[in-house]
């Protein structure tokens, strides 16, 4: 559907939240991603790391001081919150329940979960609801020449996983 929110990374942004999640194992990792909102897409210019003070494989706890960090920088690049990120050292790129129950950002934030579940990663992004989610079409935008290309990497990894509608009203997994 054209209607489905579409988020715009940079490839080296992406590739910096593989290498922030690798860095975490055996926990996850978590972060924030900043930009704007033009033209109905959220194009993110900016990642903010956060410390995962839950320290868990499991599960990840935004820990204060860094998230008052990120929001200081958001504030002064004046950036809007576009995304959270948090990664699955485990299991699939797929919202978990304990993601849901801890969605504190409603649907205008989305979700990006990085899986290292297999060797190479994969990256998928939601918007999350009280009872499900849908998912949110991520293109991937050539860092260097600054205009739209999708990475040819991730664009085959996530041609293999899914087909182009993706999945809309899903059910939570169960474990996470
Ligand atoms: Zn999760």
């Amino acid at each position: 559907m054209s209607t489905r929110y579409q988020l715009h990374v940079p490839a080296d942004i992406l590739a910096a939240m593989l290498e922030h999640s690798r860095a975490e194992l055996p926990n996850e990792c978590c972060g924030l991603l900043a930009g704007r909102v033009a033209d109905g897409v959220g194009v993110v210019t900016k990642r903010l790391p956060l410390v995962n003070s839950a320290a868990s494989p499991t599960e990840y706890w935004s820990e204060p001081r860094s998230m008052l960090q990120a929001e200081k920088t958001m504030r002064a690049e004046q950036l809007d919150l576009l995304a959270v990120y948090h990664s699955h050292p485990t299991s699939p790129p797929i919202p978990s329940r304990t993601d849901l129950a801890r969605n504190f950002y409603g649907e205008s934030v989305q979700h990006l979960i990085i899986s290292l579940e297999k060797p190479q990663g994969e990256v998928r992004a939601w918007r999350l609801r009280e009872d499900g989610y849908d998912e949110v079409i991520l293109n991937v935008v050539d860092a260097d020449e600054s205009r739209m290309s999708r990475n040819r990497e991730l664009a085959t990894e996530m041609e293999n996983g899914k087909d182009n509608r993706g999945i809309e009203n899903g059910e939570p997994r169960t474990e996470n």
